[in-house]
């Protein structure tokens, strides 16, 4: 039998990103059925491979509707869904401006003002036509795609969850790169908590601003430091404006949302990344279950309602408000 009080990790690199899962049980086997799964998932859901379920739906734009598997129906409906809420900047078409500007990716580059508006028509969600009868998706102009890099890595960390709770694990944390979701608390002697770190922004991957207390709850961040480029001193990151087709120019630096289910936390940080700091605390008394922590370009640590978690401020250069 394994000693309870100590941690084993194991890693893999998935979805282009490191992935870690904690145990407390020397269990192999279940790690592997883990990377499997996610490795699965990646495989339908990627856009950045030449074949995935979801490729295949890009490939037909114009042409023909295309029958994908009921998770990935669903998620794509999610996906529209939230992309047509009133003043959402998640856009689940945003795919031909993404593509575009490749920001993280190499070649990298500010596209001339023209192109990116003559993308602009080829990203309106409610032109992704759904047929729940047959799970068929059909995107209605040549060229429209979808990208869901916005929330498949929080529908993939609850799919984790589902699979460790069917192998009866009931205290994990996995990390899927920048999406943390925890199963219970940790079985650390009378730890009743997982400190997770709030990463500081363009500074060593392992300083940070703080650490974030929770126990079976998702976090997940999403900062302009991430994925980004630098041009004639003007930093392009990856979370782009549907409106104008720019990178989204506001106060945050990141935004981490901590919820019950990750996928939440994924829609979350990309909707209240849009909205700002002042209209996401406005909005945030309205869905309880949604708590969030924002860091402004001037050092503030904007707090909402604290139900979930507790936060500790580790930084000098960044201050409470
Ligand atoms: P990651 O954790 O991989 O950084 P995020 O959850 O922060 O992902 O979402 C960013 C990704 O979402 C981008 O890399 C891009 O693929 C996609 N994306 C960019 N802008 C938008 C948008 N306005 N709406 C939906 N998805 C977007
Ligand atoms: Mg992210
Ligand atoms: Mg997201």
């Amino acid at each position: 039998m394994s000693s309870p009080e100590r941690v084993y990790s194991y890693s893999a690199v998935l979805m282009g990103s490191p992935i870690l899962l904690k145990l407390f049980e020397d269990n192999p086997q279940a790690a592997s059925a883990v990377f499997r799964l996610i490795k699965q998932l990646e495989d339908l859901l990627t856009v950045n491979r030449e074949h995935s379920q979801l490729m295949a739906v890009n490939h037909a734009a114009g042409q023909q509707p295309v029958v994908v598997s009921r998770p990935v129906f669903e998620l794509i409906r999610r996906a529209k869904t939230v992309s047509l809420m009133e003043n959402s900047c998640f856009n689940l078409t945003i795919g031909p401006l993404v593509k575009r500007w490749k920001i993280g990716f190499r070649g990298d580059a500010v596209p001339p003002q023209a192109e990116i508006q003559s993308l602009l028509p080829l990203t309106r969600p409610e032109q992704v036509i759904l047929d729940p009868q047959t799970c068929a998706v059909f995107l209605t102009q040549v060229g429209m795609e979808i990208d869901l890099g916005a929330i498949a890595k929080g529908y993939i960390a609850d799919r984790v969850r589902d699979l460790l709770l069917q192998m009866d694990i009931h205290h994990a944390l996995i990390n899927l790169g920048g999406n943390v979701l925890t199963l219970g608390a940790p079985q650390h002697g009378h730890q009743t908590a997982w400190g997770i770190g709030l990463q500081k922004p363009f500074a060593a991957p392992d300083a940070l601003i703080g650490t974030i207390e929770v126990a079976g709850k998702s976090v997940v961040t999403s900062g302009v430091y991430e994925r980004y480029f630098e041009r004639d001193g003007k930093l392009y990151h990856h979370i782009l404006d549907p409106k104008t087709g720019y990178p989204l120019d506001n106060e945050l630096l990141s935004v981490t949302v901590i919820s019950d289910d990750s996928i939440d936390g994924d829609i979350y940080t990309t909707l209240l990344y849009g909205m700002g700091v002042e209209k996401s605390l406005r909005y945030l008394t309205t869905v309880p279950h949604i708590e969030a922590i924002f860091v402004t370009r001037t050092g503030q640590v904007i707090l909402s309602s604290q139900r979930q978690f507790r936060f500790t401020l580790q930084d000098n250069d960044y201050h409470l408000v």
